[in-house]
């Protein structure tokens, strides 16, 4: 027997309720019974995203929220900005090229956040541009975008802000309506702590107006049709019925905790994180570290970085994350959103000290567990 534990950045733990609720009886989905789950399911993901605007569901994983995005809102060869401060980034260049968009990059060297002085000059440079796409947590770096401060300049400029939240909605404050957020895209895998299956959606006003003049062509993936499904409590395809009345339960719990109980226990567990990968002399990759994950540089004595996420999961059986393309190797991402607590924490770097000492590098056992001990004890 070997106790495994998931500690990656989607998909994430699910609570022991929720199996329960996700194995429960399958249901029609054209009945009542269905209708007052997906009104109740409607409602938490409103409270989440903090929106007035209907939340769609739709089946597909969060990628597929984004592509949506861009169909729904865009013509043929748009200008879009998007800001390519790692891999998810780099995926809103690759899915508006895809569409025969014209993309337009602001990158952002991988571990550092955007300055928004370079997101100002580029709409100077560029002002046909209808829309600036981004990640308020590019979970690939671990480093947190300025969400608000982008959407700032999105609505002096007049054009749209399209936040893929991904790791970020349900992890830490993201007000959509207050802070002008146009378009909101979340997945079922990351903080809503369900499987993978659903990618979640809304957009403002201005987004609707711009949904009416956009001619990608769309089918699955309409949103106008999946807000008039919406408006009849249904959906327009056969939905994951299960997937749905597991989120039912998991959004119970996170209004039952309080949304911003669960901000602040995300902000709690990634200060632990931080100060205990510290205490061990590690270094954190991300300047702005976002309240999801925490991607720490891999040593210099360690030669070959992918031996940590591959002995702490073959041989103590905690499954985080290793750097992907040119980061593989190179950093490694403990993750700390979702279904995750303090022990959660304690055991990433249990399992992290253990690990070190098995790769030569030298640890004093505990010095990194007792850092974040004394984080929470601080409280
Ligand atoms: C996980 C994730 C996605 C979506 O990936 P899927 O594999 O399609 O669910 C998109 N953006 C960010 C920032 C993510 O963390």
């Amino acid at each position: 027997m070997k106790k495994t534990y998931l500690l990656a950045p989607g998909p994430t733990p699910i609570p022991e309720s929720v199996t329960a609720a996700l194995s429960g009886p399958l249901i029609h989905h054209r009945t009542p019974a269905f209708q007052a789950i997906l009104d109740d399911v409607r409602a938490g993901l409103r409270h989440i995203f903090q929106t007035r605007q209907d939340v769609l569901l739709l089946s597909t994983s969060g990628t597929g929220g984004m592509e949506a995005a861009l169909t729904n809102l865009f013509s043929p060869s748009d200008e879009v900005i998007y800001i390519n401060a790692g891999k998810f980034g780099e995926r809103w260049g690759k899915i508006a090229k895809a569409y025969g968009l014209t993309p337009i990059e602001v990158k952002v060297p991988n571990g550092e956040t955007l300055e928004i002085r370079q997101l100002e000059e580029k709409i100077k440079q560029h002002p046909a541009v209808k829309a600036v796409l981004f990640q308020a947590s590019e979970t690939s770096t671990g480093v947190k975008l300025p969400t608000q401060e982008i959407c700032k300049v999105t609505k002096a400029a007049n054009i749209l802000s399209v936040c893929d939240a991904i790791t970020a909605c349900g992890v830490f404050d993201l007000p959509m309506d207050e802070w002008g957020i146009d378009v909101l895209i979340t997945g079922s895998q990351k903080a809503l702590m369900i499987p993978p299956g659903l990618a979640m959606i809304a957009l403002s006003e201005k987004a609707w107006a711009a949904v009416e003049k956009a001619t990608l062509p769309r089918f699955y993936f309409d949103l106008l049709r999946e807000k008039k499904a919406a408006a009849k409590s249904t959906t327009a395809w056969t939905p994951p019925i299960s997937l749905i009345q597991g989120l039912q339960e998991s959004l119970r719990m996170i209004k039952e905790e309080g949304l911003h109980n669960v901000f602040k226990r995300h902000e709690l567990l990634a200060r632990a994180t931080r100060a205990g990968v510290q205490a061990l002399g590690l270094e954190i990759f991300a300047r702005k570290p976002s309240p999801a994950l925490t991607a720490v540089k891999v040593p210099s004595g360690i030669k070959d970085g992918k031996l940590i996420p591959k002995t702490m999961r073959d041989k103590y059986g905690v499954t985080i994350a290793g750097g992907q393309d040119e980061l593989e190797g190179k950093i490694f991402r403990l993750s700390h959103f979702g279904y995750a607590d303090r022990f959660d924490v304690t055991t990433a770097l249990s399992a992290l000290e253990l690990t070190l000492h098995d790769l030569g590098h030298p640890v004093e056992f505990g010095k990194g567990v007792g850092a974040a001990l004394r984080t929470f004890s601080e409280g």
